[in-house]
């Protein structure tokens, strides 16, 4: 049966074609994997000193400025991404062969370059993640003696070894250590696969979704509330004339098709019957029964709002992203007020046009004016004002750097954005007292690196914005 294809046989098919292996590893550079924005360890002779954070996304316990709930900090979802998912190089490499990803007599003359490449230098670094070792000086320089073949070889490869996977007990017990605030979908999710990982421990997610048991589970909640909004839809249409009743019951009979007779690696079931549905009824939208059908379309469970449409869709993913999903929905990430693709009329990407969203909440807003927005979100104008209200308290004390127009700007922009909704109050921002406590925070970390540093010949001095040790 086609459901039950494993990961592994379904990547080593997918693998075959260099079409999608390109594929593959496009969406994993658009994936955050790649970018690793860690600050932080403290490390002297670092530019940016640790005492100090220079980017709201790494603020510790910072409130989502549209739901409230405490996001993950950038560089810690950056950070577990990077050493807590992927394994070192050595571990990978052959792992991808004993997961099928990579099978060398299979495989061209570049791609087995690259990994005799790979390898090599894996030996040498057993600690490093493929990752770290390809951005090593000396691996670079050594990687310049490859073809050009091998050395975009070794990219496929770096990719893969994203999808090597770890068991469910490990990535839920890590999971778990971030503490992560889950919204009430992916809660409930969580709670689902932990539960299924203390029972399959050795399994990943992707393999336990996939056993039959619990697909079959999953699968059957979701057609049944899929099969509830469709015959709502049927029931509603009694109440069209006979041409329109007709047509509805054409679209339900092939939203039907779509959901229960398609295999499973058909995507975007749930898109495709929406768009059918708006499609053909576009017209007819000022009719008050077509426009009720069209919302109770639109409620078609979602893997954002549904446990069970997540877990089909996940089904479908390999273990890691399924990881990587639900993580990215706490994360703190840059929201743009004023729209960044907004046609003829751009956001500026700089901190004064970004406010701190979760995940979740930033990809729901997309271009939508905020006053439009906080109809539907009114929680907004209260919870934007408590973030305000954090950041200013982590400026006064001496935490957060560079940030000190901050307050100000960004309250025009969501002025202005908001048309009016979104009134943010920053009388607490005290620029003085932020100084001070910037100038005792400074004394004091160079007074702890003194002390490390007694026994050492060294002297510590300032350069630009950072602090430099030199031997005496
Ligand atoms: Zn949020």
């Amino acid at each position: 049966m086609k459901i039950l294809l494993s990961t592994y046989n379904f990547y080593n098919k997918q693998l075959n074609t260099k079409e999608t292996r390109k594929n593959i590893i496009n969406n994993l550079n658009t994936a955050s994997f790649i970018n690793n924005t860690g600050n932080d360890t403290v490390s002297f002779g670092s530019k940016t000193p640790a005492i100090f954070i220079n980017d709201l996304r790494d603020l510790p316990d910072l409130p989502c400025g549209c739901c409230g709930k405490k996001m993950l900090r950038n560089s810690v979802v950056n950070n577990f991404l990077n050493t807590k998912i992927t394994y070192p190089a050595i571990i990978a490499l052959k792992k991808l062969k004993a997961q099928q990803y990579f099978n060398e007599s299979k495989s061209s003359e570049p791609m087995r370059e690259a990994y005799a490449f790979l390898k090599f230098h894996a030996q040498k670094n057993p600690t490093l993640t493929v990752n770290e070792l390809l951005s090593k000086n000396s691996v670079k320089e050594t990687r310049r003696l490859l073809s050009p073949e091998a050395s975009e070889a070794c990219e496929e490869i770096r990719a893969m070894t994203k999808l090597v996977s770890h068991n469910s007990k490990y990535l839920t017990d890590e999971i778990n250590k971030l503490k992560p605030d889950f919204h009430k979908t992916e809660k409930r999710v969580f709670k689902e696969l932990s539960t299924l990982s203390k029972k399959y421990p050795d399994l990943n997610y992707n393999e336990i979704l996939n056993l039959p048991n619990v697909y079959e589970k999953y699968l059957s909640n979701l057609q049944k509330k899929q099969n509830d909004i469709l015959k709502q839809i049927e029931y509603i249409a009694n109440g069209l004339d006979t041409q329109n009743r007709k047509l509805i019951k054409s679209l339900v009979k092939k939203a039907k098709v779509i959901f229960t007779e398609e295999i499973p690696e058909i995507h975007h079931k749930r898109g495709r019957v929406i768009s059918e549905f708006n499609d053909t009824l576009q017209n007819m939208r000022d009719v008050p029964v077509i426009r009720k059908i069209l919302n109770l379309i639109e409620s078609l469970p979602d893997s954002k709002t549904d446990v069970d449409a997540f877990m089909i869709k996940g089904s479908q993913k390999n273990s890691n992203l399924i990881a990587e999903i639900l993580l990215n929905r706490q994360r703190n990430t840059f929201e743009h007020v004023k729209p960044h693709h907004r046609e003829g009329d751009n956001g500026e990407s700089n901190i004064y046009n970004y406010i701190g969203l979760c995940g979740k909440c930033n990809s729901e807003r997309q271009r939508t004016g905020y006053d439009v927005f906080v109809q539907k979100h009114p929680e907004m104008v209260e919870n934007e004002q408590i973030q305000i209200n954090k950041i200013i308290d982590y400026i006064n004390n001496g935490i957060l750097t560079g940030y000190d127009d901050y307050p100000v700007k960004i309250q025009a922009a969501l002025d202005t954005e908001s048309k009016g909704a979104i009134k943010i109050d920053h009388k607490k921002l005290n620029i003085l007292q932020a100084k001070s406590n910037r100038k005792k925070r400074e004394e004091m970390y160079i007074q702890s690196k003194k002390k490390q540093n007694s026994k050492k010949e060294v002297k510590i001095f300032k350069f630009g914005k950072g602090y430099f040790t030199r031997k005496k």
